[in-house]
């Protein structure tokens, strides 16, 4: 290839447009990890086609006996097959989004019942948590239950999207309890909505925008429980790379003490 061509092609090269990081840790003092994760991302470019696809789940699986850790890793097996065979094949075969597909917020709903029918049907008396991201793009689409969390850091601003569905939440809203409080009560793990306790799940579905430069963080409560808002935020603001940024927060949650499984999922959207 000739000088100029190849200068030419290098120009029109283009930078991908997320970066993931990844990483879950058992933390120093439960035995076992309960949290699942699961990461499916794709790039293709063609035909002036430059399209990124990313699911990302992050599920913490409560109950004794290992149970937690079959419900967190089946409830995040099932939400991306369901994705995937809803969303994404459908997208690979026809590359644009036909009027026949399922909406992207129906597809995630219908993805998480499944999860929560398998739980329910194939782990009894455990359930699970389950924060999912399907990334178009620039937009992400968001399925929520339980209290694993994601957070937007965007501009010097880091803004909470999801809402634990804790008791203590439950009592702050309702100004019974200060925020404070409810970071020490002894009841801040009891869930009153989780994926696999029965046949009727309210799901919450969110839709934002992933400016260039924002950076979304998933994660489970042994992150956000040990680390104040304002870290998490130094973290998000200063780490070089999304996969740094999941080393910094995990390494952080352990020095506060590590007292839960610890997972942390962090996207980055490219650009200034
Ligand atoms: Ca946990």
């Amino acid at each position: 290839m000739p000088a100029a061509e190849i200068s030419q092609s290098a120009s029109q090269s283009r930078v991908r447009q997320l970066q993931v990081g990844h990483v879950s840790d058992v933390g120093l003092v439960r035995p076992h990890n309960e949290d699942a994760s699961l990461i499916v991302e794709s790039v293709f470019e063609g035909d002036q086609a430059a399209e990124t696809v990313g699911l990302f789940v992050v599920a913490d699986g409560m109950g004794g006996h290992q149970a937690g850790e079959v419900a967190s890793a089946l409830a995040a097996r099932i939400v991306a097959g369901s994705l995937m065979q809803e969303v994404y094949i459908p997208y690979l075969r026809q590359a644009t989004h036909q009027a026949d597909q399922l909406p992207l917020t129906e597809a995630l709903q219908q993805a998480v019942e499944a999860a929560n029918q398998a739980v329910h049907e194939q782990v009894p008396g455990s359930g699970t948590t389950l924060t999912c991201a399907l990334v178009l793009n620039a937009r992400a689409y968001l399925a929520h239950v339980g209290d694993s969390r994601a957070y937007l850091y965007y501009n010097q601003e880091l803004k909470q999207i999801t809402r634990d569905h804790s008791y203590v939440d439950k009592l702050v809203e309702l100004g019974q309890i200060s925020v404070e409080a409810a970071a020490v009560h002894p009841q801040r793990n009891v869930l009153y909505r989780a994926v696999g306790q029965g046949d009727q799940l309210e799901i919450d579905i969110h839709l934002l925008d992933l400016p260039p430069g924002s950076r979304l963080l998933l994660c489970s409560d042994g992150l956000w429980g040990m680390l104040a808002d304002s870290i998490i935020q130094a973290v998000l603001a200063s780490a070089r790379s999304p996969q740094d940024a999941c080393q910094e927060l995990i390494a952080a949650a352990n020095e506060a003490g590590g007292r839960d499984n610890i997972t942390a999922v962090v996207i980055e959207r490219v650009g200034k």
